[in-house]
C-alpha cells in the first residue's frame, strides 16, 4: 500500500477537529491522503452509494444521529469498507461497543499524531481486506452448505448436540440443540451413532461410516464423519460430524445393484437348490413331456448309475424299466390329469439291478400354467421292503410254529399208546402167525416214525435245547464231508474250503450236524444228474450296518458256514416259503418237508441266521451264520480232556440187539466194562448181582415185559443211590416228568451218538 494513496471519507461536524485532521496528515510524507469530510451522516451514506473509499472516518455524535445508531448505518451502507470512529476522551465505552459491531479501530480525538492516524488507517483496511476475505469464503462455504445436503454438527463428551448447521429439512435447529441421539431418533439407529461416536471419544481417532437414520419415520442413509473435537490442551472434549444425504446416491446404486444382484441371487438360489438337491440321497429326474431327461442329481447318480451327463437327454423310460408297463403309463397319465402321481416302482439300474423305489412325480407347470415337466423324487425302498418281508417271514414261521408244535403235541399223545401198542401185542399173541407178526412190526416202525416226526417239529417249533461247548466247526465239516463222499452218488463232486483260522462256535455238535447233512440231502436232491456241492466256512466281523439290514443279525464275530450246489435252484415265488415246516416240494414219500425248517430252529436256537441265495437253473447256497467265541480261550474237540472211562462197569438195558451191540463195542473202545441186560428183569437181576461193581446202569425205557420206570423203581430199591441214564427214541413229556419225578435227570434221547454217550456218562460219573 505504501506509494498509493489512501482515500478517506472523514464524517466529523466539528470544523476544528476536521482542521486538526487536514493538518496531521499533512506531516505524513510516507503516504498521500485524500480526505473527504461531511458533516452529517445523510451526507456520507449519499457519498459511500456512490463512491468507493478506502477507510471511513466516523465521529458517532452527528447533527443527524448520535451515538451507535451512527455506526451501524454507516456500517451498513459503507459495506466492506473499514470504519474508523473517532470519540471524545469521555467516550470510550461506546467506541468499545463499535468496535464490537464491526469498527476496525478507534481513536481518541486530541490524542493522535499523523503516524499514528495513518497506521492505524492502514492496519484498517489490511484487516478489513482479511476479514473480508474470511467472510468470501465462509459465505461460499454457507452457500454451498445451504444448496448441498451436509449436516454438520458438534456434540460435546456426553453427547449432546452442541452445535448445528444446516440439520435435515425435517429437523429444526432447535429440535436438536441440547439433544442427544436417543431423543431424536429410533434407539437402533442412536445406539448404532452412540457406539461410533464413543469410539471416536475414546480413541480420538476419527472415522467414516455409512449409516441410515430415520427421523420421523422417513429413512435416509448418510455418509458421516465424525472427528474429534479438542480444547487447546488438545483434550478430546466432543465430536464434531459431517454428514451427508447419500440417499438418492445409494438408491441409484441400489437400483443398480438390485438388477445385478437379483440375477446374482437368482443363480445362487437355483446353484443352492441344485446342490440341496443333491445332499439328498434321494434320485431326482426332471424330464420333459416327451420323457426326455432334463436334470438328474447326485442321488440318482449313486442309485441307477448313470451319470448326469450320460442321463441328460435320454428317454427315461428306456433308460430306466425294463419295457413299458401299464402301470408307469397310467401313473403319467394321472400325472398329466391330477398333476400328482405316487407309489412303488421297481426300476433297473444301470447294471441291471432291480431296485424297488417309492416313487412321486409332479407335473411342473410355466407362468402360463401350461404343463412343461415332470418331476420325479425316487426313494430307494429295496432294503426296507427286504426288512419287511424277513419280518413278515419270521411272523408266518412264527405262527405256522406255534400251530405245528399244538399238533405235534396232539399227535404225541395218540402215537404213545399206538407204540406202545404196537409193542405189547407180539408179546400178547407170541403165537400169532408170520404175517400178522410182519403187520405188527409194521405198525411199531411206522408209529416210530411218526413219533419221530413229531419230536422233530416239536424241535422246530420250541427251539431245541442242546448242549453248549465250544466247538471247531473245521472237524464238523470235515467229518460231514467223509459221508457224504461214502453215501452220495458218484456223479456229485464233493469239495470243502475252510480256514485254519476258523473262529470257533459255541454249540451242539449234534444238532450242527444234523444242520450240515439236511442242507447237504437238498443239495444232493437239487441235483439229480450230478453236479457239484462245496462246503466252505468263513469268519465274517458282522458290522452296525450289515446288522440293520438283517433283523435276525447282530454286531460282532460270526462264523459263516456256506454250503452250495449246482442244482436246478429255488423259483423266487417259493423262496419265501422253503423253511415252513412240511413245505416240500418233492413227491409223496420223498421229501417232508422239515428238512429246513428243522435247520432254522436248531441255527436259531444257536443265535444264528440263514440266509438263501439261489438262481433257478444255476443253483442254490445257503448260508449258515453262527455267533463266533472269537477271542476267547477256546477249546477245540480234540484238546477237550478225553471223555474215556477208566473200566467203570456199564450195564446197558435195550432190547435191541443192534443197539446192545454196537454200545457195548462203542463203551469198551472207550474204557468201559459192560454188562448187556435185554429187559427189566433181566436187569434187575444183573444189578441185584453185581451192584458194588456197576457204576451206571443205561436204561432204554421202552422195555418189553417191564417198562422202563418200573425197572428203575426197582433198581433204587436195591440201591438209593444207583446212577441211571435213561434213553428212549421218544421222549414224550409224560414220560420225561415221569423220570424226572423220581429223580433221573440224564437223558439221552436215540439215536444218540457215541459222544454223547460218552458225555452223558461223564455227567453222571462225576
Ligand atoms: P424237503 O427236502 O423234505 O422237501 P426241506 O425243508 O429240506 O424239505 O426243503 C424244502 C424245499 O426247499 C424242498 O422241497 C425244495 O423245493 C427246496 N430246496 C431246499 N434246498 C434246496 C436246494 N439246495 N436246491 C433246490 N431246492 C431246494
Ligand atoms: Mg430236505
Amino acid at each position: 500500500m505504501a506509494g498509493k494513496n489512501i482515500k478517506v471519507l472523514l464524517v466529523e461536524d466539528n470544523p476544528g477537529d476536521v482542521f486538526l485532521l487536514q493538518e496531521l496528515l499533512k506531516e505524513v510524507s510516507t503516504v498521500v491522503v485524500e480526505l473527504m469530510p461531511v458533516e452529517r451522516l445523510a451526507e456520507a451514506l449519499n457519498y459511500l452509494a456512490k463512491e468507493v473509499f478506502d477507510v471511513i472516518l466516523l465521529d458517532l455524535s452527528l447533527p443527524d444521529s448520535q451515538g451507535l445508531e451512527t455506526f451501524v448505518m454507516a456500517h451498513l451502507q459503507a459495506k466492506a469498507t473499514p470504519i474508523i470512529v473517532l470519540t471524545g476522551i469521555d467516550d470510550e465505552t461506546l467506541a468499545t461497543r463499535a468496535m464490537q459491531q464491526g469498527a476496525q479501530d478507534y481513536l481518541v480525538k486530541g490524542q493522535v499524531t499523523g503516524d499514528l492516524l495513518v497506521r492505524s488507517m492502514r492496519y484498517a483496511i489490511e484487516r478489513q481486506r482479511a476479514d473480508d476475505a474470511l467472510r468470501h469464503s465462509e459465505e461460499r462455504f454457507r452457500v454451498a452448505l445451504k444448496n448441498s445436503p451436509i449436516f454438520v454438527y458438534n456434540q460435546d463428551q456426553e453427547l449432546r448436540y452442541t452445535w448445528v448447521y444446516n440439520p435435515p429439512s425435517r429437523v429444526t435447529v432447535e429440535e436438536i440443540l441440547g439433544k442427544q441421539d436417543l431423543d431424536i431418533m429410533p434407539v437402533e439407529d442412536a445406539q448404532h451413532l452412540i457406539k461410533i461416536k464413543r469410539g471416536v471419544l475414546t480413541t480420538g481417532i476419527g472415522t467414516r461410516e455409512e449409516v441410515s437414520i430415520t427421523i420421523k419415520d422417513i429413512t435416509r442413509y448418510y455418509d458421516l464423519t465424525i472427528e474429534p473435537l479438542r480444547n487447546e490442551a488438545q483434550e478430546v472434549v466432543g465430536v464434531t460430524c459431517a454428514s451427508i444425504d447419500i440417499s438418492e446416491r445409494q438408491a441409484a446404486l441400489r437400483d443398480q445393484q438390485a438388477a445385478l444382484r437379483d440375477r446374482k441371487l437368482a443363480e445362487e438360489k437355483i446353484r443352492e437348490q441344485a446342490a440341496l438337491l443333491d445332499v439328498t440321497t434321494d434320485a431326482i429326474c426332471v424330464r420333459d413331456l416327451n420323457n426326455q431327461i432334463i436334470f438328474w442329481n447326485k442321488g440318482a447318480e449313486t442309485l441307477y448309475g448313470w451319470q448326469a451327463t450320460e442321463a441328460w437327454g435320454k428317454n427315461a423310460s428306456e433308460l430306466l424299466y425294463d419295457e413299458p408297463s401299464p402301470e408307469i403309463e397310467a401313473a403319467l397319465l394321472q400325472t398329466l390329469s391330477k398333476s400328482k402321481w405316487q407309489g412303488e416302482l421297481t426300476k433297473l439300474s444301470k447294471m441291471g439291478k432291480e431296485i424297488l423305489v417309492a416313487s412321486r412325480w409332479s407335473l411342473v407347470c410355466d407362468e402360463q400354467g401350461k404343463p412343461k415337466s415332470i418331476l420325479t423324487v425316487d426313494t430307494d425302498i429295496t432294503d426296507k421292503k427286504h426288512l419287511e418281508a424277513q419280518l413278515f417271514r419270521a411272523q408266518r414261521l412264527e405262527s405256522i410254529g406255534t400251530l405245528a408244535s399244538g399238533i405235534a403235541h396232539d399227535l404225541n399223545n395218540i402215537l404213545t399208546p399206538i407204540l406202545a401198542g404196537a409193542q405189547l401185542l407180539p408179546l400178547k399173541f407170541p403165537d400169532a402167525d408170520e404175517r400178522t407178526r410182519h403187520l405188527l412190526e409194521i405198525l411199531e416202525i411206522n408209529a416210530r416214525r411218526g413219533a419221530d416226526l413229531v419230536k422233530q417239529v416239536l424241535s422246530f417249533a420250541r427251539g431245541v435245547e442242546g448242549k453248549r461247548i465250544t466247538l471247531q466247526l473245521k472237524h464238523l465239516i470235515m467229518e460231514v464231508a467223509k459221508i457224504l463222499k461214502e453215501t452220495f452218488p458218484k456223479s456229485i463232486e464233493i469239495s470243502t474250503d475252510v480256514p485254519q483260522d476258523l473262529w470257533m462256535v459255541s454249540g451242539d455238535s449234534t444238532q450242527l450236524h444234523q444242520v450240515l447233512m439236511n442242507l447237504c440231502v437238498n443239495a444232493r436232491d437239487a441235483m439229480a444228474n450230478g453236479g457239484n456241492l462245496s462246503i466252505s466256512a468263513e469268519n465274517l466281523l458282522i458290522d452296525e450296518n450289515y446288522a440293520r439290514m438283517n433283523l435276525e443279525a447282530k454286531e460282532g464275530p460270526y462264523t459263516v458256514i456256506t454250503v452250495s450246489d449246482t442244482g436246478v435252484g429255488i423259483p423266487r415265488e417259493i423262496l419265501d416259503r422253503i423253511f415252513e415246516p412240511f413245505f416240500t416240494t418233492k413227491d409223496v414219500g420223498q421229501g417232508t418237508g422239515l428238512g429246513l425248517s428243522t435247520v432254522l430252529g436248531i441255527i436259531k436256537s444257536h443265535g444264528g441266521f440263514v440266509n438263501v441265495y439261489s438262481e433257478p437253473g444255476s443253483g442254490t447256497s445257503f448260508k449258515v451264520y453262527l455267533p463266533a467265541v472269537e477271542g476267547m480261550e477256546t477249546l477245540s474237540p480234540e484238546n477237550l480232556p478225553p471223555q474215556t472211562g477208566h473200566g467203570e462197569l456199564i450195564l446197558v438195558v435195550d432190547d435191541e440187539v443192534a443197539i446192545q451191540e454196537i454200545t457195548k463195542t462203542s463203551l469198551e473202545t472207550h474204557n468201559y466194562k459192560t454188562l448187556i441186560a435185554s429187559d427189566g428183569i433181566e436187569a434187575i437181576a444183573l444189578y441185584a448181582k453185581n451192584r458194588d461193581k456197576i457204576s451206571v446202569v443205561l436204561m432204554d425205557m421202552m422195555l418189553p415185559s417191564l417198562d422202563g420206570l418200573t425197572a428203575i423203581r426197582t433198581l433204587q430199591k436195591i440201591n438209593p443211590q444207583v446212577r441211571i441214564i435213561a434213553s428212549s427214541g421218544l421222549m414224550s413229556d409224560n414220560k420225561l416228568s415221569a423220570a424226572a419225578a423220581i429223580g433221573i435227570n440224564t437223558f439221552l434221547s436215540k439215536p444218540y451218538t457215541v459222544n454223547e454217550l460218552l458225555l452223558s456218562l461223564q455227567k453222571v460219573l462225576s
